[in-house]
């Protein structure tokens, strides 16, 4: 697929804060609807517990992920963390293209901006925590964070927090029902719009 045939391919961009409850979010909507496949990005930051290379994310050296910007590899790539890099593979949103699904890429707003840039065909969907303090309290409880990352990450959250108006959608997470039901809403009539047809 060259260039310009890339740029009319859609995506479903998600965007949020860490802890804010994406990953749920993101879960239910793979599995409500078959017509996306979630586009699993390469880092450089270790996996934590349970997670899979290949599923979760490709783990890579900062070598091998070096090698992948010189090949061209990504489509964006940031350093998300300081020294940690993290890209979409632009042979996974292939992929999947190719099997006539719609990827669903997870991704920091910097990234979002160049993904909807370069494919504006895409929906832009961005998670609102409840406020700060709630996310502090959810990134404490899931325990995966040094103190030093959990600062890091909460100040991104608030950098992050100023881009939310840029994104097609905003869903408030405020109970878990009401921001899946949100994304669903947002999501339904683009892959009908997309994928033209109805969608049950
Ligand atoms: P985590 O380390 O918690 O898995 O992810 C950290 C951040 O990196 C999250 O905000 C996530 O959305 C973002 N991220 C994951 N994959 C990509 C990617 O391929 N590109 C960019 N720019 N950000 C990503």
């Amino acid at each position: 697929m060259d260039m310009d045939q890339q740029r009319f391919q859609p995506l479903v961009i998600i965007t949020a804060p860490s802890g804010s409850g994406k990953t749920t979010i993101v879960h239910h909507l793979l599995k409500r609807f078959p017509e996306l496949d979630f586009s699993v990005s390469a880092c450089t930051r270790p996996p934590r517990q349970h997670e899979v290379n290949g599923r979760d994310y490709y783990f890579l050296t900062p070598e091998a992920f070096q090698e992948k910007i010189r090949q061209g590899a990504f489509a964006e790539y940031e350093m998300v963390y300081e020294g940690k890099y993290y890209g979409t593979l632009i042979s996974e949103l292939e992929r999947i293209w190719h099997n006539h699904q719609i990827p669903l890429v997870d991704i920091d707003v910097r990234g979002a901006m160049h993904l909807l840039e370069k494919y504006p065909q895409s929906l832009s969907l961005f998670i609102q925590p409840p406020s700060l303090d709630v996310l502090r309290e959810r990134l404490i409880k899931r325990g995966s964070e040094t103190s030093v990352s959990l600062e890091e990450r909460l100040r991104k959250t608030a950098e992050e927090l100023s881009y939310a108006s840029r994104f097609h959608h905003i869903i408030y997470n405020d109970t878990l029902e009401h921001a899946l039901s949100q994304a669903e809403a947002a999501v339904a009539p683009f892959i009908a719009r997309m994928l033209n047809k109805e969608i049950h």
